[in-house]
């Protein structure tokens, strides 16, 4: 037998890489949302308006009141690997912004077709530029690429939509690696097969959408959200500006889950973290978990800290039922580096869900002082 030959090593087209890089923060469009807001509270927003067709299979779209984008920066800001938020790799050591890749929009320019309108404070008018590939693009046959100056007022208003006409060209995944350069592609989430079946349909989709929106809302209690679908009246999430975040948890979750939260705060310098929990008692329970963690202010899933949370309640609810969590973790950034060692995040995890334990058995034992008298 012929020995095995290796294939020979390539350098990857751009475009290969770029819609590697997409799949990477946007499987779906949930995620490519959920880089929208941040980039929205990023730029000091505190408005944050999300309109989306077809659970965003289609359109989203989200407009914000924030700092909005100068004029000369719309030709690059959907290129990789521009940002306004970092200069220099020192930056990076001690970041306050969710964003500093630049990657967000460019991998979303190369999956869709993006419209940013937008106006700073010190323009007299807003500006209006479309993108693909990461390129600005003409809007209509016979009109120029360049930026249009537009009414508006100050913020960015973004939108990411699919051209239907294009979904059918759109079928190997050979075609995609030998015509690459040449695909304007256009659907979000269609030009690349794999993705495309992950995809369910646009309610499961929207759901995850809600979720996200939700989660955000709930951790940026003050910054009014809303999302609707696109033609609707009525906003399936809507939360006023300058509230609590036990507010927002009754506006969303309920009044039964708000009336029984517990607080707890702490900082454990020794670790290097300090976390704040909002945190069901066990007066109440529902059948599906709810679990809103944020590392680092940025929403994340831990089945670490899920399973650990789970164990503690186990023995205060019935069988079968589940608390409501929200819980906003801060890690130094020394520790949150990719390195750490794994038992330091067992570390991490145990002593914040030891709190939690505490918190918990201090309630139990007032309420049955209470009753007692
Ligand atoms: P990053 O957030 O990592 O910088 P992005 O690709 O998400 O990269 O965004 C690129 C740049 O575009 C940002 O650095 C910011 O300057 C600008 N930008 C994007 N969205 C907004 C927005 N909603 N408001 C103001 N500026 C924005
Ligand atoms: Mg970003």
């Amino acid at each position: 037998m012929p020995p095995n030959i290796p294939a020979p090593i390539r350098r990857l087209e751009e475009a290969v890489v770029n819609r590697i890089a997409a799949g990477e923060i946007i499987h779906r469009p949930a995620n490519a949302l959920k880089e929208l807001i941040e980039n929205s509270l990023d730029a000091g927003s505190n408005s944050i308006q999300i309109i989306i067709k077809d659970g965003g299979m289609k359109l989203l779209q989200i407009q914000d009141n924030g700092n909005g984008i100068r004029r000369d920066d719309l030709p690059i800001v959907c290129e990789r690997f521009t940002t306004s938020k970092i200069r220099s790799f020192d930056d990076l050591s001690n970041i306050a912004t969710y964003g500093f890749r630049g990657e967000a929009l460019a991998s979303v320019s190369h999956i869709a077709h993006v419209t940013i309108t937008t106006k700073t404070a010190d323009s007299k008018c807003a500006w209006r530029a479309s993108y693909s590939d990461g390129k600005l693009v003409s809007p209509r046959p016979g009109v120029s690429a360049d930026p249009k100056p537009t009414a508006g007022n100050n913020g960015t208003q973004i939108t990411v939509s699919v051209k239907t006409e294009k979904l059918n060209v759109f079928h190997s995944p050979d075609f995609y690696i030998n015509n690459s350069p040449a695909i304007q592609a256009e659907d979000l989430f269609y030009n690349v097969p794999a993705r495309r079946k992950a995809l369910k349909n646009p309610s499961d989709e929207y759901s995850r959408i809600l979720d996200v929106v939700q989660r955000y809302a709930v951790h940026n209690a003050g910054v009014s959200f809303t999302c609707k679908k696109q033609g609707s009246n009525l906003a399936d999430v809507h939360t006023p500006t300058g509230v609590t975040v036990a507010d927002v948890i009754r506006q969303i979750y309920g009044a039964t889950v708000a009336a029984e939260l517990l607080y707890l705060e702490q900082e454990l310098p020794e670790l290097e973290i300090k976390f704040k929990a909002w945190i069901s008692n066990a007066n109440y329970n529902i059948k599906k978990m709810v679990m809103l963690l944020f590392i680092n202010h940025r929403s994340v899933e831990s089945a670490n800290f899920k399973k650990t949370i789970e164990n503690i309640y186990a023995n205060l609810l019935p069988k079968n039922t589940h608390p409501f969590i929200y819980l906003s973790l801060e890690i130094s950034p020394r520790s949150v580096d990719v390195n750490v060692h794994p038992t330091k995040r067992e570390t991490i995890v145990a002593a914040v869900c030891g709190a939690i334990q505490d918190r918990l058995k201090d309630a139990n034992s007032s309420r049955t002082y209470l009753t007692q008298t």
